[in-house]
C-alpha cells in the first residue's frame, strides 16, 4: 500500500481538482494525506451564513474536516499560511500570505511531513497553478521545492485538459446551460491536452466527489453552477481528473497517451501508459 500526499491551496480545492482520485485510492487501501496551504481566509461567504463571532477561517476548516472524511483522508495537516487573495489585491502582498512566503521555509514544512509520513507520491498543481491564482501557483513551486527535498520518488501536477475544458465551454454555451459569465476562464484553463499524460476515471466516485464538494457549502452551495447542474451533466463535467506526471519522467505518455491512474511507485511508473490502450505504440 502506498502513501499519496496531495498538495492544495485552499479547502474546497481537494474536492474539486483532485476528490475522486483521493476517494478511489482510499477505497483501495492506500494512505490518503491531505495538506491544504491556508484556511481560505479571504473567499467570499453569503451575509448571514457565519454563526455570531464564527470567522470564516473556522468555518472553513470544519468544512473541510467534513471533506476530507467524505474523501477517505487518513489525515488533513495545514502548511499554516494566509490566503492571498486575487492577483493584483493588496491582500496578495500582506506578510503571512501564501504567495509570497519564504520558499525555503514553506517547502521546509512541506518536506517534513513527506518525510514523517515517507510518502511515496506527492501530487501538486502545474506551473500556473490551475488557472493563475497566486496561491495555486505558490503550491506549485512549494510542492516541487519540498518534493526534491524529500526524495519523493512520485510526483504529479495536478491539472485540467484545457481541450476537454474548451469543448465543454462551447456545449453549454450552445445548450445554454451556462451563461459567458460562469464560463469565463474556462478555455484558459489548464493544460493542452497534449501535456497531459494520466487521465482517472473518477465517475465510479462521483457521488463521493459531489458530496465533498457540497461539505463547502460556505463556497459552494446547492445553488451554485457546480452543484445545480443536473445528475448527468456533473458526471461528465466532474467524471474525470487529469494529471501531468513529473516523475519518474514518463517515456511513453502524453500526445493523447494517457495512463489510467497515478503510478504508486518509482519503478512501476517507469514504463507507463501500457495499460491505457489509448494510442499505444502508434
Ligand atoms: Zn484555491
Amino acid at each position: 500500500m502506498a502513501t499519496v500526499t496531495f498538495f492544495h491551496a485552499h479547502p474546497d480545492d481537494e474536492a474539486i481538482a483532485t476528490g475522486g482520485t483521493m476517494a478511489s485510492l482510499a477505497d483501495e487501501g492506500h494512505r490518503v494525506v491531505l495538506v491544504t496551504a491556508t484556511r481560505g481566509e479571504l473567499g467570499e461567504v453569503d451575509e448571514g451564513f457565519l454563526d455570531e463571532g464564527e470567522t470564516l477561517a473556522q468555518r472553513r476548516e470544519v468544512e473541510l474536516a467534513d471533506a476530507a472524511g467524505i474523501l477517505g483522508a487518513a489525515r488533513l495537516a495545514f502548511l499554516g499560511y494566509e490566503d492571498s487573495g486575487m492577483e493584483g489585491e493588496p491582500s496578495a502582498e500582506r506578510p503571512g500570505c501564501f504567495a509570497t512566503a519564504d520558499l525555503d521555509e514553506a517547502a521546509g514544512r512541506l518536506a517534513e511531513l513527506l518525510a514523517e509520513e515517507a510518502s511515496d507520491v506527492l501530487v501538486v498543481y502545474d506551473e500556473h497553478g490551475g488557472y493563475g491564482h497566486p496561491d495555486h501557483v505558490q503550491v506549485h513551486r512549494v510542492g516541487m521545492a519540498a518534493a526534491e527535498r524529500a526524495s519523493t520518488p512520485v510526483v504529479y501536477m495536478a491539472t485540467m485538459d484545457r481541450d476537454f475544458m474548451t469543448e465543454l465551454r462551447r456545449k453549454a454555451l450552445e445548450t445554454e446551460l451556462a451563461t459567458e459569465e460562469e464560463l469565463e476562464g474556462a478555455d484558459t484553463m489548464g493544460e493542452p491536452a497534449a501535456r497531459i499524460t494520466t487521465e482517472v476515471d473518477v465517475s465510479p466516485w462521483i457521488g463521493t466527489k459531489r458530496a465533498a464538494m457540497a461539505a463547502h457549502a460556505s463556497q459552494i452551495s446547492e445553488e451554485s453552477f457546480f452543484l445545480s447542474m443536473p445528475e448527468d451533466v456533473f458526471a461528465e463535467v466532474w467524471g474525470q481528473e487529469w494529471y501531468i506526471r513529473v516523475r519518474p519522467e514518463p517515456e511513453r505518455l502524453g500526445d493523447g497517451v494517457r495512463e489510467p491512474g497515478l503510478a504508486l511507485d518509482a519503478s512501476a511508473a517507469v514504463l507507463g501508459g501500457g495499460s491505457s490502450g489509448v494510442g499505444a505504440g502508434g
